[in-house]
């Protein structure tokens, strides 16, 4: 792994994409900076690194993929909303949406139910320096109960419909950001308060599907 990489291109490329990021409606500067200083082709085997800064999501093995840029921005952004310290994110998969909230917020616990994927990107964070993140090998439909409540709950597959047990884990004033579907999914947020809980839809989205159990 080459955290200098891929060099002169791969700042072009990657200022190149951070515009594209804007002219899609992502405002918010932190995020956008986040996204800027984090080389998205380290998430990826190096086959495809020259594919890093392109606006699309990637094949991590496995028959899962590393989300499109956009799509983490735009989760970013409304994952961060309410400023989270404590955050829970279900699938880590490469571990780069991991990476970018790790940069932006306090805590970040994130589960996995793919062990192998699951130690590539523990290897990225090392390399990168990132020590405030913790990981599970789990099946995330359950969230982390111990380490509950969390100000921000993000979900990066996709189940038919709203687990129970992750609502249930959000502290007070805390947001779900999930997508929900099958064939078709939207992007929804799901904000707790006392034990009511409000729901608004974003938009259209295409993600795996959440998946139960674990693989080792
Ligand atoms: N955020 C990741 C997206 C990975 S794709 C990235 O940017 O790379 C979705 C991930 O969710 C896959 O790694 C998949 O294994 C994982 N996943 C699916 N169902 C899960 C479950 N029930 N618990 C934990 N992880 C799950």
């Amino acid at each position: 792994m080459n955290l200098q990489g891929i060099g002169m291109t791969s700042q072009r490329t990657r200022l190149r994409l951070i515009n594209r990021l804007k002219e899609s409606g992502i405002r918010t500067q932190d995020v956008l900076e986040a996204m800027a200083n984090t080389p998205r082709h380290i998430f990826l085997d190096e086959a495809l690194a020259h594919r890093a800064y392109e606006d699309t999501a990637l094949p991590i093995g496995y028959n899962q993929t590393l989300s499109q840029p956009y799509i983490v921005a735009k989760m970013t952004e409304l994952t961060l909303e309410n400023d989270p310290q404590r955050i829970l994110e279900i699938g880590t998969g490469s571990g780069y949406q991991t990476s970018i909230l790790a940069q932006l917020a306090k805590e970040v616990y994130s589960v996995e139910r793919i062990k192998p994927l699951q130690e590539k990107a523990r290897q990225r964070f090392v390399a990168m320096g990132l020590r405030n993140i913790r990981l599970r090998h789990a099946d995330g439909g359950m969230g982390w109960p111990e380490a509950a409540p969390f100000h921000a709950i993000i979900v990066t597959a996709a189940p038919e419909d709203v687990p129970r047990e992750l609502l249930s884990q959000l502290a007070d004033g805390g947001r779900l950001v999930i997508p929900v579907g099958g064939q078709s999914q939207q992007l929804m947020v799901m904000t707790r308060t006392g034990n009511e809980f409000s729901k608004r839809i974003v938009e259209a989205v295409r993600f795996v599907p959440l998946v139960e159990g674990t693989v080792l």
